[in-house]
């Protein structure tokens, strides 16, 4: 079914106009089921693109939401503070790691990446390096955002770079870790990683990654050993280190947040999407009293920051109710459990010819196929048996609500199984 007006008028993420993939009209959804305008159901693979953790139509975050519009939805955040902004600040407080504790509320994950690249140019000049200290460190195969600086940390082959040359800045990659969370550190990495640091840094600002998960770039895995050899050359060298966990927060991975990770605590972390439990757009840069005392201590004075849904109020209240919501289960049984399920129903994929690679880390299970997957096609085959997966580049990937039942992750798995074995080449 294919509303023209969607068809002709609005835009949908990376698609075209003229030539747009089908989509799909969701009337609502409850739980881990959208229910489509045209009465199918569908399970929910998604999330939400890493969001809905809780599902959807939450009743602690639905009755949380209508407690503070009663209230006020939204007021300015410039000179007015409120009740909703200060008590998701101490529940962030409270779950990252200690010393992480200034935040700045933006308006969604790609501002927060923007604002974390702020902050790291406005230390270093409060430090007193001129714009010689403004350029960025990374890795290739990273994704921060559609946001001219993120973009400009995104991999410069997938990103785009290409697209957009001549308007994006240029900034330094290095490969990324191989593959494998349980891999042991490569000696031979590192000392590449040195040296790449050894040239550029004395021009860089900071060191910008997703750790241990890269995710719109490739759903790449990582060992977390890499992490405190990050820290530790960005302590050599005087950069900061930035982890985006965007994507990997509150839970995703098997770990709260991989920031916790021994000898290996960013100096400035984002994190947004499963914020608010997928209800509404809010994300934070969180930082640390030195880099905020440093910048403070700078020329501006500020940080030069301040939209203007800054700590909505709204997002804000769902947020903390999320976030309890979280923190009062089991979370880490569930997503233990998630990754059991997808461990033991895609292994079915994993040893035909077409298919790379089957990976699964918490909650998230990939299957990875030499040649690209046909968006439209794969979808069409998903909807016509009730499971909703959005696939892009080679990748087929799960990442589902954590309330998800064994039932429907067996569901899920089996679309996508059968899917694979159907496409075999002949
Ligand atoms: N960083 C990462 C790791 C992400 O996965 C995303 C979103 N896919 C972003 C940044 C950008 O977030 P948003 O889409 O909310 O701007």
């Amino acid at each position: 079914m294919v509303n023209s007006f969607d068809r002709y008028h609005l835009w949908h993420p990376y698609t075209s106009l003229t030539d747009p993939l089908p989509t799909y009209e969701v009337a609502s959804a409850e739980g881990c089921i959208l229910h489509l305008a045209d009465g199918r159901e569908l399970i929910d693979g998604m999330a939400s693109w890493w969001c809905a953790i809780h599902g959807y139509n939450v009743p602690e975050l639905n009755a949380a939401a209508t407690e503070q519009l009663q209230c006020m939805s939204h007021v300015m955040f410039g000179g007015i503070t409120h009740r909703p902004a200060i008590a998701l600040g101490e529940r962030l407080v409270d779950i990252m790691p200690e010393g992480l504790d200034r935040i700045f509320l933006a308006d969604s994950g790609s501002v927060s990446v923007e604002v974390a690249m702020k902050m790291a140019v406005q230390y270093q000049h409060a430090r007193g390096h001129g714009t010689e200290r403004s350029k960025f460190l990374t890795l290739r195969g990273g994704y921060h955002g559609d946001t001219t600086g993120p973009m400009s940390v995104c991999d410069p082959v997938t990103g785009m770079h290409q697209l957009l040359a001549g308007f994006l800045p240029q900034h330094h990659f290095y490969d990324r870790p191989p593959g494998g969370y349980d891999k042991p550190v490569d000696p031979s990495y590192v000392s590449g990683l040195e040296q790449f640091f050894a040239e550029h840094a004395g021009h860089a600002a900071a060191f910008i990654i997703e750790p241990v998960v890269q995710g719109a770039g490739g759903m790449h895995f990582y060992s977390p050993d890499y992490l405190p050899v990050f820290r530790r050359l960005c302590d050599a060298h005087g950069l900061l280190l930035i982890y985006d966990e965007i994507a990997t927060g509150f839970g995703r991975t098997g770990e709260l947040f991989l920031s916790h990770h021994p000898g290996a605590r960013p100096d400035v972390v984002c994190i947004g999407k499963a914020l608010t439990g997928g209800y509404l757009t809010l994300a934070a840069t969180i930082t640390t009293a030195h880099v905020a005392e440093t910048i403070g201590k700078g020329a501006a004075g500020v940080l030069m920051h301040g939209p203007t849904f800054m700590g909505n109020p709204l997002a804000c209240t769902v947020a903390a109710a999320s976030i309890n919501l979280l923190l009062r289960k089991d979370w880490s049984a569930e997503v233990q459990h998630i990754a059991v399920q997808l461990t033991l129903h895609l292994r079915a994929a994993a040893h035909l010819p077409h298919v790379k690679d089957v990976r699964v880390l918490g909650a998230i299970g990939v299957v990875e196929l030499h040649e690209l997957v046909d968006v439209s096609h794969f979808q069409a085959y998903c909807v016509e048996r009730g499971v909703w997966i959005r696939p892009f580049g080679k990748l087929i990937y799960l990442m589902p609500p954590y309330v998800i039942t064994d039932r429907q992750l067996e569901l899920l798995c089996g679309a996508v199984v059968n899917y694979v074995l159907a496409s075999r080449p002949a």
